[in-house]
């Protein structure tokens, strides 16, 4: 792990003259300033910089703004995308008077929830392997010439991506739903998606594959490998920065909004949980699917506490338009090894041990992965620590089933409201080992009440418009 002096060696040997500062805002978008590497020595490992507290969404009020970030040393990494060669340091947020950590960083909380899983007993390492899905567009648009959302432009897919309106000659354009995965011309997308994925390994990042997704037009995954929960939260900041930059360079934008399409597939960000202790997989046994019993605690800890989790998990009002059925995203909270409608599926790809882990199928990428992947382990820790029965695996399709079965399931929630409700009602696991505080889950409850869910509810919605405005 690197420390201050690697950093400054670091520095001298690549001839480096600027340092940019990040860190996580409270709804997850990554913060920066840059400073000349005049203003860096090692006592800014300590010291920290100052910012303004109160301009950032959440946190701060106005009669408390001054706050300090201090870098962390085995963040180093040179960022690809600027002209001028610069060192890139995430930082955990401090207060200037106490110097205690602030409770409101998101980072802050998974150092608690890596901290919680040690002094629990159970392991000492989560290991979160998250498949981020993604669409790339040209831009975005309504059209209203159509009088509905029919919001992608993208000038070599997109315009044909419903195919349904017109049935046109598809000429090498991915069918609707077929995007999964036709080698090119269908697949337009794989140089952009290459370049993401080597700048991804040239900062260091282990990727698994890219490839192109179900959903007709530019919608694309590259799977990380997995890592320990910390490190998989700073990785996926960089992942959604390289991802929207390298886009930047084609000109396109990069989209992790769960559902930026009506009736085609969203996005999801599939999130692989395994827990270890002593180099030992601790969910790998002779139960269901090659579990082991803490795994199926596990599996019922999600399972119970899924409604709360999903505000974390998936907390914007769009993510909620992807959690219907038909489209590949779950929305039972049910488990199965087979079933991909089922919230949480015990991939069967390996039999390895070390390769056993539960795939939580409800997130999506417009998470703060710091507080979502927490809210994960908390959630597991409890199913492990209160022997949470998963009940029985549900094998069948979920989609298919008849309406009397289906309604002995319970579902993930309906909307963005009712998620942030559950976390509300339900929230005493988080708040173990003072991993998420009181105060972060009411100011995320009343952050996404009043900006978000508030905001979209009382906005007339464009098709309204088609609906009400000669009625
Ligand atoms: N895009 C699907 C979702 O919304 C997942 C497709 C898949 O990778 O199985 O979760
Ligand atoms: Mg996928
Ligand atoms: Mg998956």
């Amino acid at each position: 792990m690197k420390q201050p002096k690697d950093v400054l060696e670091m520095i001298q040997q690549e001839n480096i003259r600027v340092v940019d500062i990040r860190f996580m805002d409270f709804p997850g978008i990554w913060q920066h300033f840059t400073v000349p590497v005049s203003e860096m020595s090692e006592d800014s490992f300590e010291d920290g910089y100052g910012f303004d507290g109160s301009s950032l969404r959440g946190w701060q009020p106005i009669n408390a703004s001054d706050m300090l970030v201090v870098p962390d040393a085995s963040t180093a990494r040179i960022d690809p995308f600027y002209e001028e060669k610069t060192l890139v340091l995430i930082g955990n947020i401090v207060d200037p008077v106490t110097r205690e950590a602030y409770s409101r960083d998101p980072r802050h909380v998974a150092q608690k929830a890596e901290n919680y899983l040690k002094q629990s007993g159970i392991g000492d390492t989560a290991f979160i392997g998250p498949e981020a899905e993604f669409f790339i567009f040209d831009d975005v648009r309504f059209d209203s010439q159509r009088n509905k959302a029919f919001y992608m432009v993208d000038s070599e897919e997109g315009v044909w991506n419903t195919g349904r309106e017109e049935n046109p000659n598809l000429a090498y354009k991915p069918r609707h739903k077929e995007g999964y995965f036709p080698v090119p011309p269908m697949d337009k997308g794989q140089d952009i998606r290459t370049d993401m994925m080597l700048a991804l390994e040239d900062l260091g990042i282990d990727v698994e594959c890219q490839h192109h997704e179900v959903a007709t037009a530019g919608q694309a995954e590259i799977d990380m490998r997995f890592k320990p929960l910390m490190e998989m939260g700073d990785q996926l900041v960089w992942f959604k920065y390289v991802l929207k930059n390298v886009g930047h360079q084609y000109n396109k934008t990069v989209t992790f909004m769960p559902k930026p399409l009506f009736e085609d597939n969203g996005t999801g960000m599939h999130t692989h949980v395994s827990i270890w202790r002593d180099g030992v997989p601790l969910f790998a046994g002779d139960k269901y699917a090659g579990l082991s019993q803490e795994a199926l605690y596990a599996v019922g800890g999600i399972l119970r506490h899924c409604k709360a989790l999903c505000a974390f998990t998936n907390p914007t009002t769009n993510s909620y338009k992807r959690l219907v059925p038909g489209f590949e995203a779950p929305v039972n909270l049910a488990y199965s090894s087979r079933n991909r409608s089922a919230a949480v599926r015990i991939p069967m790809y390996s039999a390895s041990p070390k390769a056993k882990r539960i795939e939580f199928r409800t997130p999506d990428p417009s998470c703060n992965g710091y507080l979502a992947f927490s809210a994960i382990l908390m959630a597991v820790i409890d199913g492990i620590e209160n022997k949470i029965d998963p009940g029985d695996p549900m094998d069948k399709n979920i989609y298919d089933l008849p309406p009397e079965e289906l309604a002995q399931i319970d579902s993930a929630p309906g909307s963005l409201e009712e998620a942030l409700q559950g976390l509300a009602d339900d929230h005493a696991f988080l708040l173990k080992g003072d991993v998420f505080t009181k105060d972060v889950v009411e100011r995320w409850i009343e952050y996404k009440m009043e900006k978000e869910v508030n905001a979209i509810k009382l906005r007339p919605h464009p098709h309204e418009f088609f609906l009400y405005y000669d009625i």
